[in-house]
C-alpha cells in the first residue's frame, strides 16, 4: 500500500512550523481516540499513521530527508514506523504527557516504573517548640524522629535476601490485558500490583513490608530570627531512598512557645512593667530581665506621674536585626497595680493622702 504523504496526513501545509505541527498531531490524534471510535481497526491503523507523520516531521534532520526524497528517503533506518500500539501511546504520551487518563486506565503499554529502579525515599515532617530566645537568637537543637525506612535486611523490597520469582499471572509484565473492542484494555496485575515480580520467600526481618521503625537523633541548626509557622527544610534528612535512590527532605516547623515577660513585634520587644501607685506617682528605678540569658538586666528609670499604659522605650535592646543592623527597641508597657487588700497600716496612710489631696 503507497504511504501517503505525511503532511497530508497531519493535514497541514509544507510550510508548517513546529507549534502547527504539534497541534496537527494533537488533534488528529484526539479524533482517533480509542473511546471515541469502539471496534475500528481502521481508527487504529490512522493512529498509527498520525503518530508516524508527526514522528519524522517534528524532527528536523528526518523532515529535511523527507523533503527531499519523499518516504523512500526515509526507508532502510532512518524513517519511523510504530509496530504495535503499545508504542504509539508512549510515544504520544512523551510529548503531551498522560491526558488518556492516567493510572493506566488506558495503558497501551505507558512506561511503568520497574522494580528495582531507584526510588527517591520520602519526606518526613515534624515541629519543633522553641523560646522566644532561641528564635530570636538562634540555636543547635537535637529532635528525636520515629518513621518507617526502608527495611535494611532486603533493601526495602519486602523479598528475603532480594530474591523474587516472575509473577505468574501477568508472566512479569505488570499488566493484564482485557479485549475491548478493537484494542486491549491494560490493567495493573491485582497479584503483583504492577511490579511483574513476587518475593520468593517475605523478609523475616520485615515480614515483607519492606519497611522497619527507626528512630534518630536529627541535629538542626535553627537561624536567628525565624518566626512561628516557618519552616525549615533539611535536605536529606528525610526517609531512606530505596534501591541507591536518594534520600528525601526533613521539614521542621517551628512553633514558638509563648515567653511570660515578652511578647515580639517585629524587632521590638514589647514588656509589660508593673509598678505600684506610689512608684508612679514618685518615680522609681526598675530592671527590666534580659531575654538573651547571658545578658544583663536592663535598667529603665520610670519617671514621676507616669501615667497606666504609658510607653518607656529603650532604643537598641530589642532584637537584633537579620540584617546585622542593630536590634529592635524595648518598649515597657506602664501597668499600675491596684492592692486589692489593704493592711491596717497601708489603710490609714492611703486614708490621710486622700485627705490631703482633697485639701
Ligand atoms: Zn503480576
Ligand atoms: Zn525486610
Amino acid at each position: 500500500m503507497a504511504k501517503r504523504d505525511y503532511y497530508e496526513v497531519l493535514g497541514v501545509e509544507k510550510t508548517a512550523d513546529e507549534r502547527t505541527l504539534k497541534k496537527a498531531y494533537r488533534k488528529r490524534a484526539m479524533e482517533l481516540h480509542p473511546d471515541r471510535n469502539p471496534d475500528d481497526p481502521q481508527a487504529e491503523d490512522a493512529f498509527k499513521e498520525a503518530a508516524e507523520a508527526y514522528q519524522v516531521l517534528s524532527d528536523t534532520q528526518k523532515r529535511e530527508v523527507y523533503d527531499r526524497f519523499g518516504h523512500a528517503g526515509l526507508e532502510g533506518g532512518a524513517g519511523a514506523g510504530f509496530q504495535d500500539m503499545g508504542d504509539v501511546f508512549t510515544h504520544f504520551q512523551d510529548i503531551f504527557g498522560d491526558f488518556f487518563g492516567g493510572g493506566g486506565g488506558f495503558g497501551f503499554g505507558g512506561r511503568r516504573a520497574r522494580p528495582d529502579a531507584p526510588q527517591r525515599g520520602a519526606d518526613v515532617r515534624t515541629v519543633v517548640e522553641l523560646s522566644l530566645a532561641e528564635v530570636v537568637f538562634g540555636t543547635e537543637k537535637e529532635i528525636d524522629l520515629a518513621h518507617p525506612t526502608p527495611c535494611e535486611a532486603c533493601d526495602g523490597s519486602g523479598a528475603e535476601g532480594g530474591r523474587f520469582v516472575t509473577c505468574g499471572t501477568c508472566r512479569g509484565s505488570g499488566q493484564v490485558g482485557t479485549r475491548r473492542g478493537a484494542f486491549v484494555l491494560q490493567t495493573t496485575c491485582p497479584t503483583c500490583g504492577g511490579a511483574g515480580r513476587l518475593p520468593e520467600k517475605p523478609c523475616s526481618v520485615c515480614g515483607g513490608t519492606g519497611e522497619q521503625h527507626t528512630e534518630r537523633r536529627v541535629k538542626i541548626n535553627v537561624p536567628a530570627g525565624i518566626d512561628e509557622g516557618q519552616t525549615l527544610r533539611l535536605a536529606g534528612q528525610g526517609q531512606a531512598g530505596r534501591n541507591g535512590g536518594p534520600s528525601g527532605h526533613l521539614y521542621v516547623s517551628v512553633r514558638v512557645t509563648p515567653d511570660g515577660r515578652f511578647e515580639r513585634d517585629g524587632y521590638d520587644l514589647v514588656h509589660g512593667l508593673q509598678i505600684s501607685f506610689p512608684q508612679a506617682a514618685l518615680g522609681t528605678m526598675r530592671e527590666v530581665p534580659s531575654l538573651a540569658e547571658d545578658e544583663e538586666p536592663t535598667s529603665i528609670e520610670v519617671p514621676a506621674g507616669v501615667q497606666p499604659n504609658d510607653t518607656l522605650v529603650v532604643r537598641g535592646a530589642g532584637i537584633p536585626r537579620l540584617d546585622g543592623r542593630g536590634r529592635g527597641d524595648l518598649v515597657c508597657v506602664v501597668q499600675v497595680d491596684v492592692p486589692k487588700k489593704l493592711s491596717p497600716r497601708a489603710r490609714t496612710l492611703i486614708e490621710e493622702l486622700a485627705a490631703t489631696m482633697d485639701e
